[in-house]
């Protein structure tokens, strides 16, 4: 693949802290070398419909702490279908994109994927609070909305020993566990409750409940991952069969937001920067990530194609140290 002299950059999916500052690395790297960037809106849908526009050093001064994307995102549900991708692919060559840099999740890489299927060189940054992605260790939001978690679990902490009453804290994870296992080991929750593992009332709740009231626990806290359990009805759960007066906390929308931490934005503007080498260099069709705390890329049909990891090491640490 030839040198790449214009590229393209979007933000996808769900936003997360910390695409301000991948964004503001691709644009700077980019103009270290001379090259011209394309800022694109709204993601893929920005993509077909040509909400486009060329981006200056100066266009990125002043964001990198600011939580969201300057570039803002969308789900756009005309991009699935492959007539969607080739109107992208064409609206990118009108605006001379001859690579595109694409900041999201999953689900974004699905679509860059796509985009490198029908010719345009792509390479993906990791970017979603869930860090959920099977090809990297670490992706952008996540150190951010774990600790905006964990700074709201220790406060519903101090009032649930107040009260010795059980608390359940509802973090954000539809389909991962992440979010609720790094923040359940942090505050020092009594139960994690995470999709990929099937909850048994009587053995993750109820058991444990009982075992702390007799070694004298204060309080008892259930970090519950959105995708487990419809909360009111567990803390119904919990009052009638444990007999443990019970409140709930959603955590929401919260966790997306804020000014980012120095792990992302350090890693951002690592990921951010490396995407722009790789395109400069004709490497196209990437995934950026992170393996053994150092930074990587990897093929994008390959990293797609990787199983999910579960970390169950994790979730046995977490037992162990909650009696
Ligand atoms: P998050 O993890 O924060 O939800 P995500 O990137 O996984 O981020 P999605 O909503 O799954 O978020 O995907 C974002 C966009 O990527 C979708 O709106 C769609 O345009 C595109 N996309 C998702 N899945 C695919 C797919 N299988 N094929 C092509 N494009 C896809």
């Amino acid at each position: 693949m030839p040198r790449i002299n214009t590229l393209g950059v979007l933000t996808s999916g769900g936003d997360a802290p910390g695409m301000n500052a991948a964004i503001r690395a691709v644009v700077r790297t980019a103009k270290y070398y001379d090259m011209k960037v394309m800022g694109i809106r709204k993601g893929f849908e920005g993509l077909i419909h040509g909400d486009i526009f060329e981006m200056s050093a100066r266009d990125v001064s002043d964001i990198m702490h600011r939580g969201g994307t300057i570039l803002q995102t969308a789900r756009s549900t005309e991009f699935k279908q492959i007539e969607g991708v080739r109107r992208a692919v064409s609206t990118s060559k009108y605006f001379g994109i001859e690579g595109i840099v694409v900041i999201g999740g999953d689900g974004s890489f699905r679509g860059a994927r796509d985009l490198c299927t029908e010719g345009l060189p792509a390479v993906g940054i990791p970017g979603t609070i869930d860090n959920d992605i099977s090809c990297t260790e670490y992706s952008i939001g996540f150190d951010t909305a774990i600790n905006t978690a964990k700074e709201a679990v220790d406060k519903i902490r101090d009032t649930a020993t107040s009260h010795e009453r059980c608390n359940i804290i509802k973090v954000m994870g539809r389909a991962s566990g992440n979010i609720a296992i790094n923040v359940g080991i942090a505050t020092g929750a009594e139960a994690v409750l995470i999709p990929e593992k099937e909850i048994d009332f009587t053995r993750d709740i109820a058991e444990p409940i009982s075992l702390g009231k007799k070694r004298n626990k204060k309080h008892f806290i259930i970090i519950l991952a959105e995708g487990v359990a419809d909360s009111g009805d567990l803390e119904k759960r919990i009052e009638a069969e444990v007999g443990l007066e019970t409140r709930t906390t959603i955590l929401g929308y919260v966790q997306r937001g804020g000014s980012p931490t120095v792990v992302d934005r350090v890693f951002a503007s690592q990921m951010g920067s490396y995407a722009v080498e790789l395109l400069r260099d004709g490497i196209g069709n990437r995934i950026i990530g992170v393996k053994g705390g150092r930074i990587y890329d990897i093929d994008i049909y390959e990293g797609l194609d990787m199983p999910k990891i579960i970390r169950d090491d994790l979730i046995e640490l977490s037992k162990i140290l909650s009696i």
